[in-house]
């Protein structure tokens, strides 16, 4: 598949095929007018990011339209849904900024699905085959070829609905019996060809409890929950395309002349590179130990990104941006980070933090003496206003930023060459000390006095080549910072097939903890989730598991937009 660069230039697009469709039904009165639409997850798993999608599509079109949007628990697979992961999605959406109309279950349709299934069977459109699954599958044979029909489909009316009552009674053990749809064992569509209704389960269901011991399939019980909550357009993935055909047959036999019929309409999933995208695939990164949880900052999900520091206005804007297609494509992961970067340069503030401490003394400086320098809050924020930092003579500047050896085109600091720190003076490098290894352990330097930014003196407006960030050794806040990298080294992990298992593509150093990290004062009072950008590092956002002893950074992404100048 082809990496697809959408062009940021391209914001306000026309309509999509989407709003389009909507757009023509409401012109022709469709549905009286009515745009409803519902966004329902499996609560198997956290949502990703792929999730946030739908979403935004889902809710987006509803608020455009002044319709309306329901949650529903698509809650029909029992061994699997949990109420942690129907709590968690809810957060979520929360989290992402949108509302739903009611919160629903498939669940909660249970009864009204048994009873259609009855009427389909006395109608006999339904029946019970004794056959299991993989007898069915090969019965079905190919597209190109006719179908077998099962030796019982063509069970009478009152078997049928006594075998089905005893399924529902739990008389019969699971994988026996199933329930089938009879439409066409000739279809050219394999969905077509006598589809499974329900299937024998013993299992606690979340909401059920030990009500049932048959669960509805996907296929029948999606379109007819649609139907119930009077859904107009139901959104879905173009895997479903297929099904659309069997969404409608169902509802040919159920709903009345007249009712209102949901439409289901298929779009592109989102296909990210660098990570997996789904449930159960997450799932066990989580369960085998390859993250730390769901909300592991390296995870698609949308905690994950959330604990990262991505903001909620980032992910919509990055769903905006990528778009609807009804073709399917991956989009670069720099993409995504573009969108966070963007959002933070706008919102984050700036602060002074250094990752990768040397100690810097500055000798002409008095011994003892601390001032402030005053620093702004955010250039691209006029009303973010500005701060005092201290100052004084021993400070932490990144050991990068000095050089012993320099070439020529290297602007920071050196022994004998001048540097701003920013904020404050400009100093000049003097002398070095080093340890028995040859590390440098203390740079020495002297400052001008007449040099302080703001201090509108002539010398404070003397340009030297290089500013460099710092922090005052004694008033800073030594914190661990976790700086993250791509959680897999391959482009298309699941897609590989030179491994056997995705899992081996799993990129070893993508988590990397500093913990000698040194960052000004006003972080103290920063909370959970609180995003800064460390300047000329990146942007950070500070961990839910700090503590006011240890405060835990976790770095959004870096500075550098490697995708946006891809773009010009
Ligand atoms: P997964 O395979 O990750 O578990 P799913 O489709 O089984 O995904 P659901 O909980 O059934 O997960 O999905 C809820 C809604 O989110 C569905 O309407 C589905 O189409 C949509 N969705 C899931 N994955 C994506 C994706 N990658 N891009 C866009 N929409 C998605
Ligand atoms: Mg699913």
């Amino acid at each position: 598949m082809k990496i697809e660069n959408n062009n940021i230039e391209e914001e306000e697009k026309s309509l999509n095929f989407l709003e389009e469709i909507i757009e023509n039904d409401l012109k022709n009165n469709v549905n009286n007018g009515r745009v409803h639409t519902r966004f329902p997850p499996e609560p198997n798993g956290y949502l990703h990011i792929g999730h946030a999608k739908s979403i935004c599509l889902n809710f987006g079109l509803a608020d455009k339209y002044k319709g309306l949007c329901n949650l529903r628990f698509d809650d029909t697979n029992p061994s699997k849904e949990e109420q942690e992961y129907v709590d968690s999605i809810k957060e979520d959406i929360k989290w992402l900024g949108f509302e739903w109309h009611k919160e629903l279950y498939t669940s909660d349709y249970f009864d009204q699905l048994f009873d259609w299934a009855v009427m389909l069977i006395k109608q006999g459109k339904a029946y019970v085959d004794d056959q299991n699954q993989e007898e069915i599958s090969k019965q079905r044979t190919s597209p190109t070829e006719p179908g077998i029909e099962s030796p019982f489909r063509n069970r009478s009316v009152e078997e049928n609905l006594k075998l089905f009552y005893e399924m529902r009674d739990g008389i019969h053990p699971e994988g026996s019996r199933i329930l089938r749809a009879k439409v066409d064992m000739n279809s050219p569509n394999m969905h077509m060809r006598d589809p499974i209704m329900y299937r024998i389960m013993r299992a606690h269901h979340h909401r059920t409890g030990d009500k049932w011991n048959i669960y509805p399939m996907y296929d029948y019980a999606h379109g007819q929950s649609d139907f119930i909550e009077q859904i107009t357009h139901s959104i879905c993935t173009l895997e479903f395309e297929n099904h659309r055909p069997l969404y409608d047959w169902f509802l040919d036999n159920i709903a009345q002349e007249g009712e209102d019929r949901p439409k289901q309409r298929e779009f592109a999933r989102l296909n990210l590179n660098y990570t997996v995208m789904s449930k159960r695939k997450l799932l066990e990164l989580v369960k085998d130990g390859f993250v730390n949880g769901w909300d592991d900052p390296r995870m698609p999900t949308i905690s994950g990104l959330r604990r990262r520091g991505y903001t909620p206005a980032s992910i919509r804007a990055f769903a905006k941006r990528i778009g609807v297609a009804k073709r399917e494509n991956v989009i670069d992961i720099a993409v995504l980070e573009h969108c966070v970067r963007e959002d933070l340069n706008k919102t984050a503030p700036r602060i002074m933090a250094v990752l990768n401490p040397v100690k810097l003394i500055i000798d002409n400086y008095p011994e003892g003496k601390t001032e402030y320098v005053t620093a702004e809050n955010n250039p691209e924020d006029e009303n973010s206003g500005s701060r005092e930092m201290p100052f004084a003579r021993e400070i932490y500047i990144e050991r990068e930023d000095f050089m012993e050896d320099a070439p020529k085109k290297f602007f920071r600091l050196t022994l004998g060459g001048e540097v701003r720190l920013k904020n404050a003076y400009i100093i000049k490098g003097e002398s070095i000390v080093k340890d028995a290894d040859g590390n440098i352990t203390e740079i020495h330097c002297t400052y001008d006095v007449d040099t302080k930014s703001g201090s509108g003196s002539e010398a404070s407006k003397r340009k030297v080549k290089g500013t460099i960030h710092w922090v005052s050794a004694k008033d800073a806040v030594k914190v661990d910072v976790k700086l993250y990298d791509r959680l897999f080294s391959d482009e298309n992990p699941a897609g590989n097939k030179e491994v056997a298992d995705y899992k081996e593509l799993i990129n070893p150093d993508s988590l990397q903890t500093l913990s000698n990290c040194f960052v000004e004062p006003s972080v103290m009072s920063a909370k959970s989730e609180d995003r800064f950008q460390f300047q000329r590092t990146g942007y950070f956002c500070l961990d839910k598991d700090s503590t006011p002893e240890k405060l835990i950074f976790n770095r959004t992404v870096t500075l550098k937009d490697s995708w946006s100048k891809k773009q010009k």
